[in-house]
């Protein structure tokens, strides 16, 4: 089986101009609100999703308790474990109302905003989805949920927690400097409690802890190695890797020299996404511009920008474009690939060196959802 490789990825920005931010229609409330009645209506005749995620969860079940007929759909108007006759049922039809009342029009402001509040843009509805562009129906609902919240934030601001959780670099380089006290304040119920009232952060929620060096500072220290690889590379390490598991980069970069690969590592910042999820869209504008002007030198080097972490390959191939458009970002976006899909090339080129015999055993492999999108 032939498995696709990430620069087979079809390119969505076309299928997705219609929605893009520069348009001003993306922006109107009103067709926002038509657009998400249009496409619930739509789900809720398909309900293909209904296990996925708790966004669909509450919007379906909003919408059965919402529908006037769902008993008599149910054959709940008759009495409960009865064989009804074939001579009653005639009767019961003569009873039967029927109705073009759809319960979607029935959903309340608070309702929607729930269904959107709930959606952590996983993305898994959309390669699910048999509606999505170019389906005339053209259902693309991680996008018009991220549309919805970036509405609500022009509106009414971004909140706190969305800022907080959107600073992955500023909170990162300052948790790293204070690693071991940062890491015992995030186990602690008290500060979890403090963390909760303020930022909005739940005291449930496991936190990562932060590493004492980031991924970048061991990187500008490394000592240099001879560069005899005939592959050109340049990691984006991501800010997980950089701020709490540097190991990750580590071994990639180690994983990769051994490939055969001539590694960089240029100048980067977060790729957006937590601004991007949090609604801030100017916010992600900002990052993105910074990423393309300083990878792009290394993409015109003939390097491909390899990323450890699926989110964040997501967000620079398909979301710069979008983001900045401008042909330097499409440059960068081509360019890059997650580093699996990068490590199956090689391993198809026979360039992966063959592991020790016996060493390695079973391993489990984790295919994340921004990884199957
Ligand atoms: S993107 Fe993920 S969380 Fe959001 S609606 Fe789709 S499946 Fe649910
Ligand atoms: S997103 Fe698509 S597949 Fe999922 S419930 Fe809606 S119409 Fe069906």
């Amino acid at each position: 089986m032939k498995l696709p490789i990430a620069n087979d990825a079809r390119d969505w920005s076309d299928d997705r101009h219609a929605m893009a931010y520069d348009n001003p229609q993306f922006w109107d409330g009103a067709h926002l609100q038509s657009e998400l009645h249009r496409v619930f209506e739509i789900c809720n005749g398909c309900r293909l999703c209904f296990n996925l995620c708790p966004s669909f969860d509450v919007l379906f079940r909003r919408i059965d308790a919402l529908d006037p007929h769902r008993e008599e759909a149910e054959g709940k108007h008759i009495e409960s474990g009865r064989i009804v006759e074939e001579h009653e049922a005639g009767e019961l039809l003569k009873h039967v109302k029927v109705s073009t009342e759809n319960p979607v029009g029935l959903l309340q402001d608070a309702d929607k905003e729930r269904v959107v509040e709930l959606c952590y843009e996983c993305k898994l509805c959309f390669p699910k989805c048999p509606y999505v562009p170019p389906h005339e129906f053209a259902v693309d609902f991680p996008k018009l949920m991220l549309r919805a919240k970036m509405i609500g934030a022009r509106e009414d601001g971004i909140a706190f927690r969305e800022r907080f959780l959107g600073a992955t670099d500023l909170v990162g380089s300052v948790m790293t400097k204070v690693a071991p006290l940062a890491n015992a304040a995030a186990h602690n119920s008290f500060n979890r409690m403090l963390m909760e009232k303020t930022i909005g952060i739940a005291r449930e929620r496991q936190l990562p802890n932060y590493a004492d060096e980031s991924f970048l500072t061991w990187w500008s220290r490394r000592a240099p190695v001879p560069q005899n690889g005939s592959q050109p590379v340049a990691l984006f390490a991501t800010c997980f890797v950089n701020y709490n598991d540097p190991a990750i980069g580590k071994d990639a970069v180690s994983m990769l020299e051994r490939a055969g690969c001539n590694v960089d590592c240029p100048e980067q910042v977060c790729c957006g996404m937590p601004k991007l999820d949090g609604g801030d869209l100017e916010g992600a504008r900002k990052l993105a511009r910074q990423n393309v002007e300083t990878l792009l030198p290394a993409v015109r080097e003939g390097r491909k920008i390899v990323s450890p972490g699926p989110s964040c390959t997501l967000v620079l191939r398909t979301e710069y474009p979008e983001l900045v458009p401008t042909p330097e970002a499409r440059e960068v976006a081509a360019a890059v690939m997650d580093l699996s899909d990068f490590l199956l090339h090689q391993a198809r080129s026979k360039r992966l060196p063959k592991p020790p015999e016996g060493t390695l055993g079973k391993v489990a492999f984790h295919v994340a959802c921004h990884n199957r999108v």
